[in-house]
């Protein structure tokens, strides 16, 4: 506009045509990159750099990863938490789902997951190099992220050790009336039965589970802090609890004391290993951000990151090599079972039905 007066008055009238003619040529030029970036917008959001996870894992185990990941990339991730009900958004969703990756707890989120047919099969050179075989789908429709094994957590000073070595024994009347438990009901204690009826059969199973249940101090309840918590007040000498509890509850200063009480006995070391499962993730069935979504598995399966994502939860990384935390390791090296995750997916709904007959709720 100023451009425009200096030059009518400099010039005269004759120059203003030519400032009309500049005006009108800059104002459709604005017009037609105005119309432009509106039509390109949906497309960029279309190919912007992003991945949408759904996690079972809470966001704070998960989010310095993922913070990482995107200082790393450009990605950015998005992430939706819930303790429930993820697979069967995902079911519904169907292709429509925004979701990319599914982030579990448990192999049997996965398991389900798998039965849902909400993930697809996805392998890379990267990630079958990462992720050992035992703890990955053969597929490629989950992988293992980290471990946790669910061992027997002792009684300081009322079990000796060596008293105890194997998971059968819980079931040993020696132990009548001494040993404290959640729910069987529980994924953890499902997925646990489940390997035993892969390694027993399942009259052997169903005769561990009822021996089991003959010995426990008083009816099944709370979570596994609670057993420990309850061998500390000496109402019971023995608990099967997940490894990373120890960690977390030396970390709070009101259970400390508990986790102080017990020590951690990791079963079946001369035999099949201790019971382990696993924390995984599965590229989604739907993934619009498929490509993304595999740079964040590869992400999460690498060095650095394994270190991290175990460490954050007092778990066991997923790929060997990787250093396990300092409280991690003052536990002591294990042997794990490493019969297929598959059998503890194939058994799941046996051993429901087993926990059911012989009357452990
Ligand atoms: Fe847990």
């Amino acid at each position: 506009m100023l451009e425009g007066a200096v030059y009518f008055f400099r010039f005269g009238k004759g120059v203003i045509y030519l400032f009309e003619l500049k005006f009108m040529i800059t104002r459709t030029l604005l017009f037609w990159l105005l119309l432009l970036s509106c039509l390109l917008a949906p497309l960029d959001r279309l190919f912007a750099a992003e991945v949408n996870v759904y996690s079972f894992r809470q966001p704070f185990l998960i989010q310095p990863l993922f913070d990482d990941f995107t200082r790393k990339t450009g990605i950015k991730v998005n992430m939706v938490f819930a303790e429930k009900g993820l697979v069967e958004r995902l079911r519904q969703e169907g292709r429509n789902s925004p979701a990319d990756l599914l982030l579990t707890t448990d192999v049997s989120w996965l398991g389900e997951a798998e039965a849902a047919g909400v993930l697809q099969p996805v392998r890379t050179p990267t990630l079958e190099a990462n992720v050992p075989s035992a703890w990955r789908h053969p597929q490629g429709l989950w992988y293992g992220l980290s471990m946790r094994a669910r061992v027997i957590f002792a009684a300081k000073g009322r079990v000796r050790p060596g008293e105890i070595t194997t998971y059968a024994q819980l079931a040993d009347p020696r132990f009548k009336g001494r040993i404290c438990s959640r729910s069987s009901l529980h994924d953890y204690n499902v997925s646990l039965l489940a390997a035993q009826i892969a390694h027993l059969g399942e009259d052997r199973a169903r005769a561990w589970a009822a021996g089991l249940l003959a010995n426990l101090a008083h009816k099944p309840q709370g979570n596994d802090r609670s057993q420990v918590r309850a061998i500390k007040e000496g109402e019971c000498d023995l608990a099967l609890v997940n490894t990373y509890y120890m960690g977390k509850m030396l970390d709070d200063p009101e259970q400390k004391s508990w986790a102080e009480a017990v020590y951690l006995i990791f079963p079946d070391q001369n035999g099949n290993g201790a019971h382990v499962n696993i924390s995984g993730a599965g590229i989604t069935q739907a993934a619009p951000h498929k490509a993304e979504a595999i740079r964040l598995l590869e992400f999460l399966t690498g060095l650095e990151a394994q270190r991290l994502y175990a460490e954050l939860n007092y778990e066991y990384p997923i790929r060997p090599g990787v250093a396990w935390s300092p409280v991690v390791t003052s536990w002591g090296r294990f042997k794990p079972d490493t019969m297929g995750l598959e059998s503890l997916i194939r058994n799941r709904a046996l051993a429901i039905r087993i926990y059911d007959q012989v009357g452990y709720q």
